[in-house]
């Protein structure tokens, strides 16, 4: 006997049962096992920042995750199943700051160092066990409690090891520039946390252009643009492009010609011709600029989309700025601190921020005449990804690995690399093409120590180890809690060059080298022994029981065969393992990605707490079930972004309402008719009819596409081949089997049986949940969870019969929609359907088709009965046309073309593929037609009076059908029935019993009574 199913799945519920019995019956530790010695297959998981519970974006991450490694598990691959917390850095950083409402790095060193560590540690805790907990509702089969914590000691140690052989090498160095800046958080960003998400947000900044008096010509001045009047002060020089004409208004400014095309100039010069000149700088009041001579500098770069065509240089505040001073001899005013309020020398500008002192500047400006013209300039702008504070240019000392001599190896290795969409893989390509030098070091606090121990004797001190570090240290190493600060700064080792006793610098690593090293830390690269619980040191002691492996299980596990993660990982942790492992070992750490674009609310909006649009996991999970999610989730092609929501759920629940349904009716009728199926013998064999065959044909073609689908790390291909067979199963096999089940036809069970378990077990990696709870139910005599059975074996479908009953799907499908166009009912039986065009596999199937559309007659012939019509498909056509589409739509639109076979057409010489037309059929009088793909079915929608009184029966039928369901019958309950229809049961009174299961059929007023 099966469990009955209710009239539709209740996901939440039925997930929390199955949970708790994949926990009681230890089912995902059963598949390890069996699979423990089977071929290896590994992932690498890239680390979730451990600072707040799951969300619905990471849980699309997750779902991928755990979809394939469950494919790669049913296939029996062994596997590493260790997650990844990312714990230091900023995110959390901010988080604590906000917590314990501290807003600048003074007040977290008043705060005390140890206590912030520890309260940013406790943020780890406290989220780790959220995400775990969230994950584990997903579905997520990993190995929770022996996560990878990237705070952990053996992690730090492993990138400081990485940085000693950066340093060994000569890449390691302090470079001076001038670099974006988060004020807030006081410390520099490189380049790649600039390509975040949300970085760049659109902003209204003051845009005014400034007049710069010249020394040498009384009266005459350039004018400059500029969108941060914080800059002005430090000002040092205004640059011209030397190839361009620039104008003197009658007022004495010069500007571009070019950007101001209607003034008038009385007079005009190439730029190269200002270059030298010198001005009175705009503060030369205050110290700074006071001792600045000023002057005009040729530049090629400057532009002429926007401004004035002279640019203000500020090297203290500008990235290329910065670089012309180099170029220039150019004095580099620096105006801001750390925290991005002006130094004490600029006077009253004292103390003020970047943004606060931007009016009074403005004032000062107009006080002194020299301001032209200030008003609004909205631009995107970047913003600090962490904070959300904008952005500004400031100088700075950073450590970088300068990229150049390995570049090469980079673009080759990352060449071997499969991306899947390709496209990623050229971005990758892109980005290792053009980025600059990787800034390391940050100003902060709860991050990864920098190594490095400067010396005045001039040698870089660069400590690989901790047990390096205690063999140097000249105290402190006894209290070292953990590789961090502020206990790492209490440990100054002696210089090896010279003997001088030496300290750290303070600034911490960019988080990205942190989860960089992950393939090297987590699998033991050069590790001489196995430490159990290895990984599990630092902060991450107590937080995991990981093991730090040895040498040779890296080389097991190493390269990753397959990673991913989404798109803007490209330039993250794509791009900062790959970097390490090509440093440390030569090759790309994996072999292949799936990168996914990112997700948008379901009217493809950002998500944003503050918009009230976002969809915390929690209550995804209990509104939609984690099925429900995943089938969202992997219904996405990875190169388009992700339009997540309620709405969609819907129409998810909606299809999975039908697989349950077909589902409900095997299970309903092989409880009356006493079904019991049996694991050993899957495949029904003996006397099948071809709808049976069909079925299986079809079962082995959902198989044989999943399977490719998976292998091609492509779900959205898997989902689709499911629904299409959902509806085979549906509306085609039990729509035109029904009468079997209802008289116990073996072949009818088997086969629907058979095609239920085995497409439970296709989709089983992206639906684990529902599909386990219906296995148990369907298969009673099989391994006890779905997860345990193996992958089904790919068997070549009988193609030819699919073709065919595709060609007669297509067929009735088509009859409908002519018979909905011409508005009479479907129960309404008709004289004649004509069928046209490239459906002759179906022409041994008349007979259902008729059945199927209730016409009487089938023919396969031409359709003269129609007028056609054909127009140009423009998106497609036009490209391929050019010039000639406008002839080609002329000649259509009269008419003038020849139909080929398979919905081609010509037209003067030209062949329309059946994408780049659309046709239109219009049936003429009488006739009801429709047509796709080449396929054009025409019906006779004529009526006589004998279609006429069939078509009352049918409806008859249906009245007694619904009678029957509010009376709360039984679907085997016979009945005894009154019609008022004379002349109805005169001619079909037999028909009407048989269909109704009435055992007696009486003229009177419409009733059924139970007999
Ligand atoms: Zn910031
Ligand atoms: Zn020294």
């Amino acid at each position: 006997m099966f469990q009955p199913l209710p009239d539709k799945p209740d996901h939440p519920s039925l997930e929390l049962e199955i949970l708790e019995l994949w926990e009681r019956e230890g089912t995902f530790g059963q598949l390890r096992e069996r699979n423990s010695g089977g071929p290896k297959w590994s992932f690498v998981d890239g680390p979730v920042t451990a600072n707040k519970s799951l969300a619905v974006h990471t849980a699309w991450g997750r779902t991928l995750k755990d979809v394939f490694q469950r494919y790669k598990a049913l296939r029996g691959f062994d596997q590493r199943y260790q997650n990844g917390f990312d714990c230091q850095g900023l995110w959390i950083e901010v988080g604590v700051e906000r917590d314990l409402g501290l807003n600048s790095k003074r007040e977290i060193e008043e705060y005390g160092l140890e206590e912030f560590a520890r309260r940013c540690r406790e943020v780890v805790v406290r989220s780790s066990a959220e995400l775990t907990r969230g994950s584990k509702r997903l579905g997520q089969w990993m190995d929770w409690g022996n996560d990878y914590f990237t705070f952990s000691d053996t992690n730090i140690e492993y990138i400081w090891k990485f940085l000693s052989i950066v340093n060994e090498r000569g890449w390691l160095y302090m470079g001076h520039r001038s670099t974006e800046w988060c004020p807030r958080c006081g410390t520099s960003l490189s380049q790649h946390e600039l390509t975040q998400a949300g970085v760049y947000q659109d902003r209204a900044d003051p845009s005014l252009s400034v007049r710069f008096p010249l020394l040498d010509r009384p009266g005459q001045s350039v004018v400059i643009w500029t969108t941060t009047p914080w800059t002005l002060p430090a000002n040092v020089a205004a640059a011209v492009n030397p190839d361009v004409d620039y104008g003197r208004r009658e007022n004495g400014e010069w500007v571009a010609v070019q950007r101001f095309p209607d003034d008038t100039f009385v007079e005009r010069v190439r730029g190269s011709e200002l270059v030298g000149l010198r001005y009175r700088g705009p503060f030369d009041d205050l110290k700074p600029g006071s001792e600045v001579e000023h002057r005009v500098i040729p530049w090629d770069d400057v532009t002429m989309d926007q401004g004035t065509g002279v640019v203000h240089i500020a090297p203290g505040a500008g990235g290329e700025d910065f670089e012309l001073s180099k170029v220039h001899d150019l004095p580099v005013l620096t105006p801001v601190d750390e925290s991005g309020r002006f130094y004490d020398d600029y006077g009253w500008l004292h103390g003020l921020s970047t943004t606060e002192s931007a009016d009074q500047i403005i004032g000062v400006l107009s006080e002194k005449g020299i301001l032209v013209e200030s008003g609004l300039y909205t631009h995107a702008y970047p913003h600090c990804w962490r904070c959300d504070t904008p952005l500004i240019f400031r100088l700075s000392d950073d450590w970088f690995i300068s990229v150049e001599e390995i570049r090469p190896k980079l673009l080759e290795e990352n060449a071997k690399v499969q991306w899947v969409p390709e496209y990623m893989g050229k971005r990758m390509d892109d980005w290792l093409r053009n980025m600059g030098d990787w800034n390391i070091s940050r100003r902060r606090y709860y991050g990864l120590p920098l190594p490095f121990y400067p010396c005045s004797c001039g040698h870089l001190n660069v400590v690989g180890s901790k047990q390096e570090l205690g063999e140097r240290a000249t105290e402190g190493f006894d209290q070292l809690e953990e590789l961090r600060r502020p206990w790492v700064d209490r440990v100054p080792i002696t210089c090896e060059a010279c003997g001088e006793i030496v300290t750290r610098v303070p600034e911490v690593g960019d988080v990205w080298l942190d989860a960089g090293i992950v393939p090297f830390s987590t699998l033991g690269w050069e590790s001489p022994e196995w430490v159990e619980e290895g990984y599990a040191t630092g902060a991450a002691h107590g937080l995991t029981h990981a093991d730090l492996p040895d040498h040779s299980y890296w080389e097991t596990w190493f390269p990753a065969d397959w990673v991913t993660e989404m798109r803007e990982q490209i330039r993250l942790w794509f791009y900062s393992q790959f970097f390490m492992s090509v440093v440390l070992v030569g090759t790309s750490p994996y072999k292949r990605v799936l990168g996914y674009e990112k997700m948008l609310d379901e009217h493809g909006r950002e998500m944003h707490g503050s918009w009230g649009n976002m969809i915390k996991a929690e209550d995804a999970f209990e509104q939609m079930g984690a099925d429900v999610m995943r089938w969202q989730f992997c219904a996405q092609p990875p190169d388009r972004n992700l339009l997540f929501g309620f709405g969609p759920a819907h129409e998810i629940r909606r299809k999975v309402l039908t697989f349950w349904n077909s589902t409900r009716f095997l299970v309903d009728y092989g409880n009356i008719e006493g079904f019991s199926p049996s694991w050993s013998q899957l495949e029904p064999d003996g006397d099948l009819r071809p709808l049976d065959r069909w079925l299986v044909a079809r079962t082995k073609q959902l198989v044989a596409e999943t399977t490719e689908a998976y292998e091609a790390t492509l779900t959205v291909d898997a989902i689709r081949a499911f629904e299409a067979f959902v509806d085979d199963v549906s509306n085609w096999y039990i729509r035109r089997s029904r009468r079997r089940f209802y008289s116990f036809d073996e072949a009818a069970f088997r086969t629907l049986w058979y095609a239920l378990v085995q497409s439970l077990r296709a989709v089983s990696p992206m639906l684990p949940f529902l599909t386990e709870h219906l296995w148990r139910n369907l298969v009673q005599d099989g391994p006890a969870s779905v997860h345990l059975a193996p992958w089904p074996e790919a068997e070549e479908p009988d193609r030819a019969l699919l073709d065919e009953i595709a060609a007669v799907r297509r067929v009735v499908e088509l009859g409908r929609q002519a018979r909905s166009a011409s508005q009479l009912k479907h129960r309404q039986p008709l004289r004649r359907l004509v069928v046209a065009g490239a459906a002759a596999a179906a022409r041994g199937h008349a007979d259902e088709i008729a059945e199927e559309l209730r016409v009487k007659n089938v023919e396969f012939g031409e359709v003269e009965a129609s007028e056609l019509r054909v127009k140009p498909n423009l998106p497609v056509l036009g490209p391929k046309l050019g010039a000639a589409l406008r002839d080609v739509r002329e000649r259509l639109q009269r008419g003038e073309f020849e139909e080929l076979d398979g919905g081609r057409f010509q037209v003067d010489g030209h062949v329309l593929e059946p994408d780049e037309v659309l046709v239109e059929r219009i049936g003429l009088e009488g006739w009801a037609v429709a047509s796709e793909d080449g396929v054009t079915v025409a019906l006779d929608t004529a009526l006589d009076d004998d279609l006429r009184l069939e078509g009352r029966l049918f409806d008859r039928i249906h009245e007694v059908n619904v009678l029957r369901k509010e009376s709360g019958l039984e679907i085997t309950d016979r009945i005894r029935l009154w019609v008022p229809d004379e002349e109805l049961l005169g001619t079909y009174a037999d028909r009407l019993a048989a269909e109704t299961l009435a055992v007696a059929v009486a003229p009177g007023d419409l009733r059924i009574e139970k007999a």
